[in-house]
């Protein structure tokens, strides 16, 4: 269930839809936790977005309904990821929406892993 406030969990969004192999996606990882892809719409050379397997809408609904499994194996398929891809030594930035404020576009959480370039400021004006 998600997080009071929150609409319930669409098992029609995209993101659902590319974890049961429906649409397609370019693939970088996967493991019992965590599903990773190249985002359709790259804002950095290299721009991959990471899925929890569960349907879980948002950074609030998984923080607080995931399990202590589900956030570790996620937490560790994220940094796994970045090790694999050699971006500890020139770096990366993670970045997740939730909600309105933030843009959150598709509702199932998501972790943007940007990389390749100096990635400048944190937050545009
Ligand atoms: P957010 O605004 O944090 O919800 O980010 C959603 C991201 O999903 C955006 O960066 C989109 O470019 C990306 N996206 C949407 N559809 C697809 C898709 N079919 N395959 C890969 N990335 C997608």
């Amino acid at each position: 269930m998600p997080v009071s406030g929150l609409p319930p969990y669409d098992t029609n969004n995209i993101f659902a839809r590319i974890l049961r192999g429906e649409i397609p996606s370019r693939k970088v990882y996967e493991d019992e936790w965590a599903f990773a892809f190249h985002d359709i719409n790259p804002q950095a050379p290299i721009h991959i977005l990471v899925v929890p397997k569960g349907p879980y809408c948002s950074f609030a609904d998984f923080s607080t309904e995931a399990s202590d499994a589900e956030i570790a194996g996620f937490m560790r398929a994220v940094g796994q990821i970045a090790r694999d891809l050699g971006l500890e030594t020139p770096g990366y930035r993670l970045l997740a929406n939730m909600g309105a404020h933030s843009g959150q576009e598709v509702p199932h959480f998501h972790v943007h892993l940007f990389a390749g370039k100096p990635l400048g400021r944190m937050i545009a004006e």
